[in-house]
């Protein structure tokens, strides 16, 4: 379905030209999920961009559906484009407009009658879950949910493959799982090819099937997800590995391991997104009267903010504690107290 060859992209800027993409070849079979996971820098938003030709490639060839982008006409692009959807980290829902009208609009760019929009908008909405909410504006909507009307739209002119831009990134852990279990459903109900990119290794294993690992504009190691779970072999991935953990596992044992014997409480701090970063830990301590140790967990940086996830453990006097809790929330953190 995909065929990336010798594909190189290099961005002239005025500190020098920066190679994103460097020589790299991959290839997705048809109905595949297919993900790719870097740092951030490491060239997955110019690889995506560069399928659909919102890129331009320096050299190599695209091949998508059959076709090669690289040659196509502007006219004839246009067309294929209506082959490979896209979804977004923010949505980039249109603001003024109702979700059926932002189902709607790449069928308005594509000249479909007022009939046919009518009902492959409604034929959608059902598909994604969004029964009822076809009159509400994005402003009204929970994250998910915008995120499904981002796939409908993506979906509307029935394309053969979907990129997903780090499209659960801005999303809560749930709400995470409830799109990358719709995105498994329409890629089984459609035969989709999915490729997503992002920097969580829980996302490729909860849904692909395949995975590459990037670094600095290449791709370091290639695999079936499992395999490259069982045994990863360059350092990047052992990384991004490492980065999972059974939460449900962790959490029992941490709450196991502080029950009952009066020194304190656990607290799982999650930050999506988030503008807090490590050093909030040490700003809660000199603001409030309470002691924080952290137990297990990591966060990474990212230029969209601060992902990932601690436990901490938290001795004080319990309002004090409330209080910090408080604190802390208003940081963009979600806290869930295990213990
Ligand atoms: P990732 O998606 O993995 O974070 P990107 O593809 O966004 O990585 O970026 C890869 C590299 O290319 C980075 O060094 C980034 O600064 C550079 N880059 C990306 N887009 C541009 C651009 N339009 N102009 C100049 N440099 C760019």
């Amino acid at each position: 379905m995909i065929s990336l060859q010798k594909i190189a992209k290099t961005f002239q800027t005025k500190d020098g030209d920066v190679t994103a993409v460097d020589h790299v070849d991959l290839t997705v079979d048809e109905g595949e999920i297919f993900g790719i996971i870097g740092y951030s820098g490491a060239g997955k938003s110019t690889l995506i961009r560069l399928l659909n030709m919102l890129e331009t490639p320096s050299s190599g060839d695209i091949t998508v559906a059959g076709k090669n982008m690289t040659t196509l006409t502007k006219k004839e692009l246009r067309k294929a484009r209506q082959e490979i959807g896209m979804i977004f980290q923010h949505f980039n829902l249109l603001w003024s407009r109702t979700v059926e009208e932002n189902i709607a609009f790449p069928l308005e760019i594509k000249g479909v009658s007022k009939g046919e929009k009518k009902k492959r908008v409604q034929e959608l909405i059902t598909l994604v879950g969004l029964e009822g909410r076809g009159g509400s504006y994005p402003a009204q909507l929970s994250g998910g949910q915008k995120q499904r009307v981002g796939i409908a739209r993506a979906l509307a002119t029935n394309p053969k493959v979907l990129l997903c831009d780090e499209a659960t990134s801005a999303l809560d852990p749930k709400t995470t799982d409830s799109i990358l279990d719709l995105l498994v459903d329409i890629n089984k109900k459609l035969s989709l090819t999915i490729i997503l990119i992002t920097h969580e290794m829980h996302v490729i294993r909860k849904i692909c099937h395949r995975v590459a690992v990037m670094e600095n504009g290449q791709i370091v190691e290639e695999g079936p997800v499992l395999d490259v779970f069982r045994s990863p072999k360059e350092d990047m991935t052992k990384e991004f590995v490492k980065q999972v953990t059974e939460p449900e596992e962790t959490e029992e044992a941490i709450a196991h391991l502080f029950k009952d014997d009066g020194i304190g409480h656990v607290l799982q701090l999650t930050f999506v997104g988030s503008d807090a970063k490590r050093s909030l830990i040490t700003d809660v301590v000199r603001r409030f009267d309470i002691s924080i140790s952290i137990l297990q967990g990591k966060i990474s940086q990212t230029r969209d903010g601060s992902y990932g996830s601690l436990f901490v453990n938290v001795t004080g006097e319990k309002t004090v504690i409330e209080e910090a809790i408080t604190y802390i929330k208003e940081q963009k953190v979600d806290v869930e107290v295990i213990h």
